[in-house]
Order: structure tokens, then C-alpha cells, then sequence
């Protein structure tokens, strides 16, 4: 039975600002806010989406979520447990806990070594379980993720681009986690095979109560795994809610152009194609007010160019920045 009552991964207020030299011939500095404040929270067996143009900071987030990234400010809390401040033995059981699944399988996985030692590293890493207890687990998690235990003897360079992918799953799954975060998981795949891999996804999480953290460009896969879908723009959420009402009725102005800009995943989700203009602007130069204002059809007046809105949520609709509401 999955306990649904307190989130498995907390992330508060989470922020990262570099600072980079102004100039060549200069030794000031600018604060580069790459994610400045972002709060969300994913219960057991959810999925949660970040979505955004590229730079817009969703990487950034998911490596401070890992803790191959360090904070400027926030917490990331796993079960409760603070990721950053943890050390030692508490940090390698907390490490245990959190996997990743990358988008290129080929990348992840050693070609020198067979199937076996690739999936059981994390339990060999740990030292608390012997050979036969090993071999046992890494056979039950292949068979989770649709391979025969046999193939564990076998290299990565004798299987397919999806089975690869099957094998990074299992190297995830084998320690138990509460939590995997899938970075693009199924974009460097073909198309005729990534509704397989998505598919195996859901049959996991429904099987196992474990929760995703999805960074994925493709709409389409969002849609159709997210329970919640955050989207972000330069560092910030604009609006984060249930993935049905986001996709449905998108409120911010950019989450309406970032959705019609893609071919709908569902019937339901046909929205007249907005245009934007520019770029996304530099973040070492953000616009001052709401960050999006120079691109917005929408702007409302000088409130826009002048006043951050926060990020609140009106009669139980998705929470959206915007000062349109
Ligand atoms: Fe557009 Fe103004 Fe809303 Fe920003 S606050 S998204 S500029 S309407």
C-alpha cells in the first residue's frame, strides 16, 4: 500500500545564482540567476513534469535535486531527509533512495562491462548483500523491466537502443528507490519504441509506488505520464498544477504558447497557435517586472514591466504568475 499522505521529494524555495565576470578587462561580477525560488512537491507513486524552452533551467534544478550540484538557497528534502546536509553513511542510503534514468542509454552504461555488474553496482556500492542475494535481485529487476535473467550475462553493445534503455531502468530500480528522475528518457529513442518504454514507466510506478521527476521536451510524453506538470520559465514557475487542467486550460500567456506551439497529445488539448516573438532573454540580464513581458501578447500595462507576480493559486485552479490574475 502506497502512503500517499506525505510528499516523497520536498523542494523548498531552491535556488542557484553564479556569479561570472561583467567584461574582460573588468574584475566586477553579475549574478547569473539560473533558478531563483522554486517550491514543489511529488507524493509517492506521482509523476511531476518540468517543462520550459532549453536554459530555462530545468537541468540546473534536477542536479541540485541529485546533489551533483551544490544550492545558493532552499532545501531538497527526500522523505524528509535534507539531501544537502546529509553526510556519510546517511548520505549513501539517502543516494540509494534517489535514481536517474538519462536520455542516451549508450552514454550510461559501460560497454566493457556485462549486464550483471552494470545493474548490480548500486547494491555492490553498499557492501550489505552477498553474491547469491545479488544475482537474485539484479534477475527480479530484469524481469521487471521486460528482459530475461539470463541476460545478464551479456554486454550492452548485444542489445537494441530500447533494451538498453531497459537496462539503464534496471540499474535504477535494484536499490528500491523512492524516487528516479527521468531526464529525457525516451527522446534519443525510436518512435515506434518509446510508448513501450513510457508504457513500462506507468506498470513500474502503478507496481512499485515509486515517484518520477520527468524532464522532458516532447509534450506528448509529458501528457502522458504527469500527474502534475510545473512549467518554467528563466528559473521561476509560471504555473504548476494537475497535469489535466494545465494541458486543458493553460492560464500563463507562455505555458498557452509553449502548448500551441506542439501537436496535441489529446483531443482535448487543441489550442489555437500562438506566436512569440524574440528569444528567450538572457539570464544574465533578466527583464526587470514579469520575466516575460518583452514576448507576452498579453501584457496588461506598466504592472508588467515593473512588479514580479507571484506565483498564487484562485479558486482552486492551477497556481500561475501572472498579473493577469
Ligand atoms: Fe504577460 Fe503581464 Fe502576465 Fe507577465 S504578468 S505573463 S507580461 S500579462
Amino acid at each position: 500500500m502506497i502512503d500517499t499522505s506525505s510528499p516523497v521529494l520536498e523542494v523548498r524555495d531552491l535556488a542557484r545564482h553564479f556569479e561570472v565576470s561583467s567584461g574582460l578587462f573588468s574584475s566586477a561580477t553579475l549574478t547569473v540567476k539560473a533558478v531563483d525560488g522554486l517550491s514543489f512537491t511529488i507524493k509517492a507513486g506521482e509523476t511531476l513534469a518540468l517543462v520550459g524552452e532549453s536554459g530555462c533551467g530545468k537541468t540546473t534544478v534536477t542536479r541540485m535535486i541529485l546533489r551533483l550540484d551544490k544550492t545558493t538557497r532552499g532545501h531538497v528534502l527526500v522523505d524528509g531527509q535534507d539531501v544537502h546536509a546529509l553526510k556519510g553513511g546517511d548520505l549513501r542510503a539517502l543516494r540509494a533512495k534517489m535514481q536517474a534514468v538519462f536520455q542516451d542509454p549508450w552514454s550510461s552504461l559501460n560497454p566493457r562491462m556485462r549486464v550483471r555488474d552494470l545493474v548490480a553496482e548500486p547494491l555492490m556500492a553498499s557492501g550489505k548483500m552477498s553474491r547469491k542475494d545479488i544475482d537474485l535481485r539484479v534477475g527480479q529487476v530484469l524481469e521487471a523491466v521486460g528482459l530475461r535473467p539470463d541476460q545478464a550475462q551479456n554486454y550492452p553493445h548485444e542489445f537494441s537502443g530500447g533494451q538498453r534503455q531497459r537496462i539503464a531502468i534496471a540499474s535504477a530500480l535494484v536499490s528500491n528507490p523512492r524516487l528516479i528522475v527521468l531526464d529525457e528518457p525516451v527522446s534519443a529513442l525510436d518512435v515506434s519504441i518509446r510508448s513501450q518504454i513510457m508504457n513500462l514507466f506507468k506498470d513500474l510506478q502503478e507496481e512499485f509506488g515509486i515517484s518520477y521527476l520527468l524532464v522532458a521536451h516532447d509534450l506528448a510524453t509529458t501528457r502522458y505520464l504527469a500527474h502534475q506538470v510545473a512549467v518554467m520559465y528563466l528559473g521561476r514557475i509560471v504555473e504548476i498544477g494537475p497535469s489535466d487542467q494545465v494541458f486543458k486550460n493553460p492560464q500563463h500567456p507562455y505555458t498557452e504558447a509553449l502548448f500551441s506551439a506542439a501537436l496535441p497529445g489529446h483531443p482535448d488539448d487543441v489550442h489555437e497557435e500562438i506566436l512569440l516573438e524574440g528569444e528567450l532573454p538572457s539570464p544574465l540580464d533578466p527583464p526587470k517586472g514579469c520575466p516575460f513581458h518583452p514576448r507576452c501578447p498579453r501584457k496588461i500595462g506598466p504592472i508588467c514591466e515593473t512588479q514580479i507576480p507571484a506565483l498564487t493559486s484562485h479558486a482552486g485552479r492551477p497556481a500561475v504568475a501572472c498579473h493577469l490574475y
